[in-house]
């Protein structure tokens, strides 16, 4: 009998692109960040170690991220023009392209969750504000409160912006969106992003995050990808959807997919990034801004950065 290699897992995370340089984090600031990201990583790569399966890996790993208040997601998410917080998240599961979102959530502690929860157990795709609240509360979800997700910092950036009244909302995303994609043992990838979307957002903006095909997909023919950037742009240039196309019908490689599609965003005025994995355990991502929060695990190690450069 011979042995059958068993396939490996690999999971990928992002904490939002931006501009992100050296001189803009003080040492405190980036060694919090790093150790952010190794949580999630950490959370992700226990279960798929264990041979469990991507879509919890991802859930998991989003969730410490949106609980960590240095990250725009949950806890720490970036307020509305208004002084609230509004959060967009996504899942999707790329064995049967089955997919949650929501958008404009206020009162549930984990939005990955109600995004899964909306996956799982609603006839439906995509829940909005009230109505993706009320769910989250018949499916008893742990709520919190507004005091869980304001913190000051986010509250000091709110200030900046209105103080600067040619400025719709902070397009430097410096401190960004959360984005987990995997694939486990079987093959199965998954991809979840979290996000409080962009700093004075007003009118009931909604960004790429929540938006399948935009920020978020996952599809086991191709890969599954999740965004972070300028979502406007994200939107436009549908561009986790297309990642996935590009590999599946052109046979292009995660990576030369994503660079493509982050160049067209680019070209479109567009600055950002995404991660993505594919079922055959190809590792990838590309970003435009000056750095992402990023990082990798499989079974020979895990690797977290900031920088461009690294
Ligand atoms: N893409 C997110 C949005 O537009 C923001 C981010 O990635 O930081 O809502």
């Amino acid at each position: 009998m011979t042995d059958v290699p068993r396939p490996s897992w690999k999971l990928v995370i992002h904490g939002g692109s931006g501009v992100i340089l050296r001189e803009s984090l003080t040492a405190g600031q980036e060694r919090e960040m790093r150790a952010g990201l190794e949580a999630a990583l950490a959370a992700g790569a226990e279960i798929l170690a264990a041979g469990g399966d991507a879509l919890d890996a991802v859930e998991a790993s989003a969730r410490v991220l949106e609980d960590d208040p240095n990250f725009n997601a949950g806890r720490g998410s970036v307020f509305t023009y208004q002084g609230t917080n509004e959060m967009d998240a996504a899942v999707m599961d790329g064995r049967d392209r089955n997919a949650g979102a929501v958008t404009g959530a206020t009162a549930t502690k984990n939005p990955v969750s109600l995004a899964r929860a909306i996956m799982r157990n609603s006839p439906h795709v995509f829940l909005s504000r009230e109505g993706a609240d009320q769910f989250s509360r018949e499916e008893g979800l742990e709520q919190a409160g507004p005091e869980w997700f304001a913190t000051a910092e986010r509250r000091r950036q709110l200030e900046l912006m209105k103080a600067d009244e040619d400025h719709y909302f902070d397009e430097e995303l410096k401190y960004g969106t959360v984005g987990a994609v995997a694939v486990d043992v079987r093959g199965h990838v998954a991809a979840a992003t979290s996000t409080g979307g962009l700093t004075g957002k007003r009118w009931g903006r909604i960004g790429d995050s929540p938006l399948i095909g935009a920020g978020t997909y996952a599809d086991d023919r191709a890969a599954a990808v999740s965004a972070t950037g300028a979502g406007e742009y994200f939107i436009r240039a549908a561009v986790a959807h297309e990642i996935c196309a590009r590999i599946r019908l052109r046979g292009e490689s995660a990576k030369a997919a994503a660079d493509a599609v982050i160049a067209d965003v680019g070209d479109l005025g567009g600055t950002g990034g995404v991660i993505v994995v594919t079922p055959g355990g190809e590792a990838a991502w590309a970003f435009n801004s000056p750095g992402m929060y990023r990082g990798v695990a499989g079974p020979d190690g895990t690797k977290v950065a900031i920088y461009g450069d690294e």
